[in-house]
């Protein structure tokens, strides 16, 4: 037996199923026309934009990094929640103009920004978060021929990380953003080029779980921020301080305590140098605000045994769970939260494997799971889904094609 990941807060069941948002699961897989499908819950979303609020400092604002859920439903409910969004491509920026969303809320970080992509941000008044002295360059160029003035900040690869962080993004030789002791000349550049100049950006990592290590990094940026900004001989309109919020995922995963990281910033912030006193002061966040609101459902297609081991084959799998596969950024495959949605109230009494459709053996969804006994025709659920699954996957592997999504 494998133990699986916590079912965030907030399921319930109803008529024995598993519901979100007051629909069960076999509801919504009607409604839907097909499985699997991604069901993302408005009302969790909204919950734990208002919760993040009241814990952290009024002054800090939030941006949404529309990679991890970029569904356009998600994007037109969230985006009057949160006080900004973060792309990473000119994709990304279509979808913000489809959506019809400000693009003077949006900031674009990335590397190997195209020059297409830099002009159509030029254009729509995107801030644009600089990744090497080569793309400011280009960046000016395209505004002065646009007639435009480019809001830029610059991206900085800081000399920490983010202890503890599921994706490292900092410290060291990274493909981000511009080493720090390069960009106080950098920054006095652009200034002096007549940028509309937005400040820094430092990212340091992402799936953090530990309090401590978010308000360690929070000061380390703080402080280097001052510094650059400092020896740039400049002040911050702008700091975005990155984010890292994670949410459990797997057996012994406990929540972040993100009261205790208001507190410590509400300490910070009352004692900010001159450089950061007028700064708009901003933390982004992808998974945290959404991950933990979206559940995939698939069903099962075959019940089956090998070798004294239970299969449960789903029509779902890694091309549109590729995280829960174990296959994005995981060294050790342990199991996501994962239940039989159509019997979530029974007991476990069987241990089995789910598994997706694919013809390969990375596609796992539970392994070695205590689950209650499931049939054919029963609809699978794996929690944490509300981020990068449908928007990180590979759908198309093996013909199969996304899922479909849904905000209830
Ligand atoms: C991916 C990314 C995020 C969001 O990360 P989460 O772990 O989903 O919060 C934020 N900022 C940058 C620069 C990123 O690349």
């Amino acid at each position: 037996m494998k133990p699986l990941g916590p079912i965030p807060a907030g399921y319930s069941a109803l008529n024995g199923e598993l519901a979100i948002g007051g629909r069960t699961a076999s509801a919504l897989a009607e409604e839907a026309g097909q499985t699997p499908l991604f069901v993302y819950s408005s009302a969790m979303i909204a919950q734990r934009i208002a919760d993040l609020r009241s814990a952290l400092p009024e002054r800090l604002k939030i941006n949404y990094a529309i990679k991890a859920n970029s569904f356009a439903p998600v994007l037109d409910f969230i985006s009057p929640l949160v006080d900004g969004l973060d792309i990473a491509s000119g994709g990304e920026l279509a979808m913000i103009q489809s959506a019809g969303i400000d693009t003077s809320r949006v900031s674009f970080a990335g590397p190997g920004k195209r020059d297409s992509e830099l002009e159509a941000a030029i254009a729509a008044g995107v801030t644009l978060n600089l990744e090497s002295a080569n793309e400011a360059r280009r960046a000016l160029a395209i505004a002065e021929r646009l007639g435009r003035t480019p809001a830029l900040a610059i991206r900085v690869n800081p000399d920490f990380e983010l202890k503890g962080s599921g994706m490292k993004m900092g410290g060291g030789a990274k493909p981000f953003g511009i080493d720090a002791d390069q960009v106080p000349a950098l920054a006095r550049e652009i200034i002096a080029a007549g940028c509309n100049w937005r400040g820094m950006h430092i990212f340091t990592g992402s799936q953090a779980l530990s309090a401590e290590a978010v308000i360690d990094m929070q000061g380390k940026v703080l402080a280097l921020a001052d510094r650059i900004a400092g020896e740039a001989g400049t002040v911050l309109p702008k700091l975005n301080m990155g984010g890292g919020f994670g949410i459990p995922y797997f057996p012994g995963d406990t929540p972040l305590d993100i009261g205790m990281v208001g507190k410590a910033l509400e300490k910070r912030f009352a004692d900010l140098p001159d450089t950061l006193a007028e700064a708009e002061l901003f933390v982004e966040l992808g998974r945290y605000l959404v991950g933990e609101a979206g559940v995939y459902l698939t069903r099962i297609v075959d019940r089956k045994v090998s070798h004294g081991e239970t299969y449960l084959v789903t029509d779902g799998g890694l091309h549109h769970q590729l995280a829960a596969s174990g296959n994005f950024g995981t060294v050790v495959r342990r199991n996501y939260p994962v239940a039989i949605a159509s019997r979530f109230d029974a007991e476990p009494e069987e241990e089995a494997n789910v598994v997706g459709c694919l013809c390969t053996p990375l596609d796992r969804l539970a392994d070695k799971a205590h689950l209650p006994p499931a049939e054919v025709g029963d609809l699978v659920a794996v929690f944490c889904a509300g981020a990068y699954g449908a928007s990180a996957s590979p759908s198309a592997f093996l013909g199969q094609g996304p899922a479909v999504e849904v905000l209830v």
